[in-house]
């Protein structure tokens, strides 16, 4: 990973153990990680919630201004204006990036995921409702979304076990049970609840500023053939609870903040209580690798399959905060909300491999002759993000799961 994405613009926060295999909190910063209890614990950062963490849930809780003021006193600390304490007091904090290994960030209370790239729902209406419109009427209306399974959310690099399930026949005579034969990934940004509601208490959209820790890459697995089966009428259920991976470093909406960039034309304009006065939009590149066990094996590197932008999404992360509290339902720090596939409309820009092989009928071709139309045992799919404005870069490092049988 480029370390000039880790610069004092970005300071992602993660959850960290050394050999001694004690879990807690940091900041990543070039190629090291500060470890942040240390840094409380030397008295140089005043943020006792961040101290004998093994989660950040308790920091996601404080809110918006302790968060601002703790990666303020880090950039301070971290920068060329630290006295000769301080310096020390860093240096005891860090440790090489290689010599830690990473965990989930937050302990995940309850997972959503929605639906929110409008080239990606026209793509998906294409394939599946060939001939009719692709889109539902309810699209432009309302930020759909559905609720995951939070015990399966893993960090990046754990290994992605084949799902098995009931699937239809292609001819519809008779279902069955076996092993998933079309799993796909989804292209995705998620994003970390802070202090959370009052159950019965809406949160406003323009509110969400307060409400929201930063962003991760999250890789919503899915089985297209048990999805297919099973999806009407209620929404995915198995096809997508079987795993999701997402990166480990929380890229903070300070962070981002340089990014925000209007958003694409809404037509109609949403109901009252899902338009905001800010732009809610990112500029943030995104790209898919793939490599497969034997492109492994010849030692060719992963091939970049897909390039998209987060900038295009139809619904923001304050619509979806606000119409998902809108009926009163409760939030809580830790939450996490996945944005939906990241898809646009030109060949190469789709975040999952239903669309890229316009499910299955182009496969992709890769180095060494294979070729993919849904992934096979030894797959590794790699996600990046990073965004680049000027001489500002915030990276989002990478999330990676390889499928085993
Ligand atoms: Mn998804």
């Amino acid at each position: 990973m480029d370390p000039r994405d880790f610069g004092l613009a970005n300071l992602p926060f993660g959850i960290v153990s050394d050999r001694t295999g004690r879990r807690r909190p940091a900041v990543a910063f070039e190629d090291r990680v500060i470890d942040l209890d240390a840094l409380v614990d030397a008295n140089v950062l005043d943020e006792e919630s961040l101290l004998a963490a093994e989660t950040l849930n308790a920091f996601l809780a404080r809110g918006r201004a302790e968060w601002s003021a703790v990666r303020a006193r880090l950039q301070h600390l971290l920068g060329a204006e630290a006295d000769h304490t301080e310096r020390a007091a860093v240096a005891r904090a860090s440790f090489s990036r290689d010599a830690v290994t990473m965990h989930l960030p937050v302990a995940v209370g309850d997972y959503v995921d929605f639906y929110s790239s409008i080239e990606h729902a026209t793509n998906l209406g294409r394939i599946l409702r060939p001939g009719g419109d692709p889109l539902l009427p309810n699209y432009r209306h309302i930020p759909i979304g559905y609720h995951g399974r939070s015990s399966t959310i893993v960090t990046s690099g754990t290994p992605v076990r084949r799902p098995h399930g009931q699937t239809m026949s292609p001819e519809g005579d008779a279902p069955s049970f076996g092993p998933s034969r079309m799993l796909d990934v989804e292209l995705e940004l998620g994003w970390l609840a802070g202090p959370g509601n009052v159950h019965g208490e809406p949160i406003a959209a323009d509110d969400a500023c307060d409400h929201v820790f930063g962003y991760v890459l999250l890789n919503d697995w899915s089985a297209r053939d048990i999805q297919g089966w099973e999806y009407q009428p209620l929404g995915p259920f198995l096809s997508k609870s079987f795993a999701t991976s997402i990166s480990p470093w929380i890229v903070t909406l300070d962070a981002l903040e340089p990014f925000r960039v209007a958003e694409p034309a809404r037509d109609p304009q949403p109901l009252p209580y899902l338009r905001t006065r800010e732009p809610w939009s990112y500029d943030i590149e995104l790209e898919m690798a793939l490599q497969t066990a034997r492109m492994r094996e010849h030692a060719h590197p992963p091939l970049t399959i897909s390039r998209t932008n987060f900038r295009s999404m139809y619904w923001t992360l304050a619509q979806q905060l606000a119409h998902m509290t809108s009926n009163g339902s409760a939030v809580r720090p830790g939450d996490l909300f996945g944005t939906g596939t990241i898809s646009g409309s030109a060949q190469g820009t789709q975040g999952s491999f239903i669309e890229l092989t316009w499910r299955g009928r182009d496969p992709l071709a890769l180095p060494g002759g294979e070729s993919r139309t849904f992934l096979e045992d030894g797959d590794t799919v790699i996600m990046r993000g990073r965004a680049v404005r000027g001489d500002v870069r915030v990276g989002f490092g990478e999330v990676t799961g390889t499928v085993v049988g």
